[in-house]
């Protein structure tokens, strides 16, 4: 059994960890470390300064 942590949940860890599951067997286990409790889509938030999305 692997334990595989990904640390930053930006772009990069975000995409890996979905990558990963597809690779790893039942028995390993993945873990996400951020330091944020929510995920932020960093190109999309120009969008939200100038009012073309709101921030949820
Ligand atoms: C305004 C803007 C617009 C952009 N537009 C585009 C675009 O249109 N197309 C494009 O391809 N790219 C774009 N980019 C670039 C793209 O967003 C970055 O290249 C990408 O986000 C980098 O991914 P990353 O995973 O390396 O970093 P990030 O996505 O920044 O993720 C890093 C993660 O690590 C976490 N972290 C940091 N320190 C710690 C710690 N000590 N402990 C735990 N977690 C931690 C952060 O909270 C964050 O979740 C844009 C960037 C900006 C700023």
């Amino acid at each position: 059994m692997a334990h595989i942590v990904v640390l930053g949940a930006g772009l990069g860890g975000s995409i890996m960890a979905y990558e990963l599951a597809d690779e790893i067997s039942k028995s390993d286990k993945i873990t996400v470390i951020s330091k944020d409790p929510k995920y932020h889509f960093v190109p999309s938030n120009p969008w939200v300064a100038v009012g073309w999305r709101d921030r949820k």
